[in-house]
């Protein structure tokens, strides 16, 4: 890794990763390979004495893995200090999923008898993952409206095992947003630590550890790939003793590694991270403001909107309005139907994050394995559009907006 500072987070996007290779390649090799080879036992007893795990087996790290997670470390890290006044280090463990990051993280920071809190409007996979599997296996999670600080100080005086609050702002699909730094407070207060899902902002939007978080998350399949083409999960963690003993081994020995293709993707994806951001975010403004004052649509969820309830901490801690938003129909659910069916150029699929605008439907795609009243209740109501605005030309989305609103 470069040891530059740089001063714009594309030129982050850009150089991190190393460009050193026997070859001279430009881009960064994809060492398909799951093992590497030793020149002697000395030689291989020398690197699994070090620290370096990236070069004996390819579950335990590849120099194609290390490119990404060097480049997401500086974004993640970009501009910031540690308490030593100098520049923040980050390690980050590349990982097959989402999913399989958010797994290590449960399980590095959690055992059987400890309490997770977090808050109730969740990624649907989160969600099961937290009330169904970690409470077989013994973790107990409770599901609070954490922006309430008094019922979160209530709730943390009433369960003392609560070892992990896990914070997802803005939420999908609902965009609710929560206050990092005030929760962080809170929490460190109680020797609890905090993860952030910051898969909907992306660290060019909001950078949780300036904000007090002690792990971050993404689904790397969204924004930071930007292309839909793998998937990728990362989990980051400032306590690099932390990160580098118990989280890695989870890492390792749970076998939720990445492949050297896929990390190719993600680092080839990421090198116009900022360029497509400005993109979505204006788009997905002009979008927004188009369909609230259409007269078919009740409601828009959108946090670049004064009425959307998180509006003023949504500006407090991001740089801009994250690119996601969902809105509702006056005819409800038949309405929402006719008018995902009718569109011509927005993707009909779940996932976010793509150059190209993605339109979902919720409660029948990515929530449907939440009961329905507890789904009411988070605000994913049965006629809820979720669309993850793209980078087209903003013409060509207002038009077949226009068209599918005109046909329901
Ligand atoms: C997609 C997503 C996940 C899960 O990530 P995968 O890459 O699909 O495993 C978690 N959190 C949020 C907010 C997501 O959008």
């Amino acid at each position: 890794m470069k040891k530059k500072s740089f001063k714009g987070i594309s030129t982050v996007t850009l150089h991190t990763a190393s460009t050193e290779n026997d070859n001279f390649s430009h881009t960064t090799p994809i060492y398909a390979t799951s093992t590497f080879t030793f020149g002697s036992t000395d030689e291989g007893m020398e690197r699994f004495k070090s620290a370096d795990k990236t070069r004996i087996y390819t579950r335990w790290g590849n120099p194609t893995f290390t490119a990404a997670e060097e480049t997401i470390a500086a974004l993640e890290s970009f501009g910031l200090k540690d308490e030593k006044g100098e520049p923040l280090a980050l390690k980050a463990l590349l990982h097959a999923s989402g999913q399989a990051a958010m797994t290590t993280l449960f399980l590095s920071t959690l055992s059987a008898g400890d309490t997770l809190l977090s808050h109730y409007s969740l990624y649907g996979g989160t969600q099961e993952l937290m009330q169904k599997l970690l409470l077989e296996a013994g973790i107990k999670c409770i599901l609070i409206d954490v922006r309430d600080s008094a019922l979160l100080e209530k709730t943390i005086q009433e369960n003392s095992n609560i070892k992990l609050i896990h914070l997802e702002t803005p939420a999908n699909p609902t965009l609710q947003c929560v206050d990092i730094k005030a929760i962080s407070t809170i929490a460190h207060q109680h020797g609890i630590r905090v993860s952030v899902d910051n898969t909907v902002a992306t660290p060019y939007l909001q950078q949780p550890f300036a904000l007090g978080a002690d792990f971050v998350f993404h689904s790397a399949t969204k924004f930071l790939n930007g292309h839909g083409s793998a998937l990728h999960g990362v989990l980051l963690g400032k306590d690099l003793e932390f990160m580098n003993s118990k989280v890695w081994k989870w890492h390792a020995l749970l076998g939720g590694n990445s492949n050297a293709f896929d990390a190719y993707l993600l680092i080839q994806g990421m090198k116009t991270l900022e360029i497509r951001m400005d993109r979505h975010c204006s788009n997905t403004k002009k979008v927004a403001e188009f369909l609230n004052t259409h007269p078919a649509v009740e409601k828009v969820n959108y946090t670049g909107l004064t009425s959307h309830p998180d509006h003023a901490i949504a500006c407090k801690q991001m740089k801009n309005h994250a690119p996601l938003m969902s809105f509702e129909l006056k005819g409800g659910l038949d309405a929402g139907k006719k008018f995902i069916d009718a569109l011509e150029v927005c993707t009909r699929a779940v996932s976010l994050g793509t150059v190209d605008t993605l339109v979902s439907h919720p409660a029948s795609m990515t929530h449907y394995g939440i009961p329905h009243a507890e789904r009411i209740k988070y605000g994913i109501t049965d006629g809820l559009i979720r669309m993850s605005v793209g980078i087209e030309n903003y013409e060509d989305l207002e038009a077949d907006l226009a068209q599918a609103l005109s046909k329901i």
